[in-house]
């Protein structure tokens, strides 16, 4: 019997549910040719292949699944300025200029994303305003300390919140005040991912899904196969991420795909959902295991945290998070939750993204660290830089120190499950 091809499909999700229309690529046969060959059809590997069509390059883009099938498509949707650590703690990695650059890289990444979305017309509900809620007024403390490191670095986005300014912005009375930032935001992930293919094809980039890359020769030569086929090309880009698994272990050891997740409760209505979020921003809070939420455009509200170690199969999770979201909002008690979905968000140790070359033809970007959704698009364009020679800017992420995760495979997830416990019961004391 001749085995039933690979139908690959997005797991259920809101998302999912209100995709805009996209067809399915076909799957790569054969063996082609491109200047570049992609491996991944999230937002790095396609904001990469935008940046690379606009230089001349011919680009082929191998999707394992679908377009946006990773955390390009299941994420939180929040856009957040910088980086997962403060630009000082940077500097005391890189020195000051480096850290100074690498901040000006995440303002551009915003600047980025926003001129893709307009100019490409991404229907993706982009939209700016951001609260960082504390809950504590140790979180207060840290925010306002957040804040003159902005203010010193000429940003000009954020303003404290105080408690009683709270409610205007969202109806939960465990914050005791915030910090406000105009220019972080949300969107809709998925046909954020969804926009920028159709802009990359529209640029003569094809992109084959259901082509898992199953080998890749990163020497001089290099190629990338799967069971269909072969793309040989003057240079890859590795963009699979926390999917990415054992095809470049050397980078693999860099990551720890954590597992998160978020759920969308049924259809609120404009009135009860303006009633939640009356400034209809995204908002998360500043624990160490953080919970973020925003509605949706249908009037949901759309709410993720959590974190598993053992994966996403685990019936119990929509409950648990539906518990942490009445926490913050138990005027939702009688509303239903109707959707729970999951994905890999890929950490590194010092928490900012990883970006280098495992050859001379061979280039990667990972470990977002849960600011993917802004940073890939700087990411992304730095990437196209470096391949069109000019890489003095995707060297300063490269200096970036990033070890490995401790313990060799199967041991990392225990010692970060230490670790994450340490924090965790720092957030409840
Ligand atoms: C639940 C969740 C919530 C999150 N919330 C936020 C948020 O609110 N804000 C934020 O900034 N970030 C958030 N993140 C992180 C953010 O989504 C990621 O940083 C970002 O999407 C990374 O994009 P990427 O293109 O690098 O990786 P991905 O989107 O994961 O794309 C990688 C792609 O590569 C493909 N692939 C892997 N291996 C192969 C192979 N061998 N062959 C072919 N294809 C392959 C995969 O199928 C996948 O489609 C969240 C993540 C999750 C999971």
């Amino acid at each position: 019997m001749t085995p039933k091809p690979h139908a690959p499909s997005w797991p259920r999700s809101w998302y999912s549910d209100t995709a805009i229309a996209c067809p399915p690529r076909p799957p790569l046969a054969g063996e082609v040719r491109a200047d570049v060959c992609v491996v991944g059809a999230g937002y790095t590997g396609l904001v990469t292949a935008i940046e690379l069509a606009g230089k001349g390059y011919s680009v082929t883009v191998l999707e394992a699944e679908r377009v946006g099938w990773g955390a390009s498509g299941r994420n939180g949707g929040q856009i957040v300025t910088g980086y997962n650590k403060p630009i000082s703690t940077i500097a005391n990695w890189v020195g000051k200029d480096d850290a100074r650059h690498l901040w000006d890289l995440s303002e551009e990444a915003k600047a980025i994303l926003a001129d893709l979305v307009a100019r490409h017309a991404i229907p993706c509900d982009l939209k700016w305003g951001y609260l960082h809620a504390a809950l504590k007024p140790r979180h207060l403390e840290e925010l306002r300390d957040y804040h003159h490191e902005l203010e010193a670095l000429g940003y000009g986005g954020t303003r404290m919140v105080e408690r009683d300014e709270v409610p205007s912005l969202v109806a939960c009375r465990r914050y005791v005040g915030g910090l406000y930032d105009a220019r972080s935001g949300q969107l809709h992930p998925l046909n954020y991912a969804l926009g920028l293919a159709a802009a990359a094809e529209a640029l003569g980039v094809r992109i084959h899904e259901g082509s898992r890359v199953t080998h890749i020769d990163h020497g001089p030569a290099p190629s990338a196969s799967t069971a269909a086929g072969t793309v040989r090309a003057r240079f890859l880009v590795l963009a699979g991420n926390a999917y990415l698994g054992r095809l470049a272990p050397k980078i693999q050891s860099r990551i720890m795909p954590v597992a998160t997740y978020m759920i969308g409760t049924e259809v609120l209505g404009p009135e009860r959902a303006r009633a939640l979020i009356p400034a209809d921003i995204a908002v998360a809070d500043v624990n160490f295991v953080l919970n973020y939420y925003r509605l949706s455009s249908d009037h949901r509200l759309l709410f993720g945290g959590g974190v598993s170690y053992s994966g996403l199969d685990r019936p119990e999770l929509a409950g648990l998070l539906r518990r942490t979201m009445l926490k913050y909002f138990p005027q939702l008690r009688d509303v239903r939750s109707d959707y729970c979905w999951g994905g890999h968000v890929a950490i590194t140790l010092n928490r900012t993204p990883h970006l280098g070359r495992l050859s001379p033809t061979t280039y990667f970007a990972q470990g977002y660290s849960g600011h993917g959704v802004a940073l890939t698009a700087v990411c992304g364009r730095l990437l196209a830089e470096a391949i069109n020679g000019q890489a003095g800017r995707f060297d300063v992420f490269a200096r970036l120190p990033h070890a490995p995760f401790p313990g060799p495979g199967p041991l990392k997830t225990p010692a970060l499950v230490l670790a994450m416990t340490w924090y965790r019961m720092r957030d409840l004391l």
